[in-house]
């Protein structure tokens, strides 16, 4: 059995469960969401601080130039790859 073929198997799997009731759908919360549900995390707050300012856009953040900013040597995506 290859990879992709299991894969697809769990997928219909997935989509049998539910359809049948028997799991349900995980909510998509947002960055923010979630930073404000783990209030201790500061690598929630940080990311999500700088996604917010970067208009909610990553590779914003990932080019940020305000290197005045107490956050940017923390902000995240530094290293992510623009294509
Ligand atoms: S590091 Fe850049 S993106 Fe993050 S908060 Fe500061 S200015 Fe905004």
């Amino acid at each position: 059995m290859t990879v992709n073929s299991k894969l697809n198997q769990g997928l219909k799997e997935y989509h049998r469960k539910l359809k049948a009731g028997e799991i349900k759908r995980a909510k998509r919360i947002s960055l923010i969401e979630k930073s404000k549900q783990s209030p201790g995390s500061f690598r929630l707050a940080i990311n999500s601080k700088c996604y917010e300012c970067s208009g909610f856009v990553k590779v914003d953040v990932t080019n940020c130039e305000i290197d005045e900013c107490p956050l940017y040597r923390h902000r995240p995506w530094q290293n992510t790859v623009n294509s």
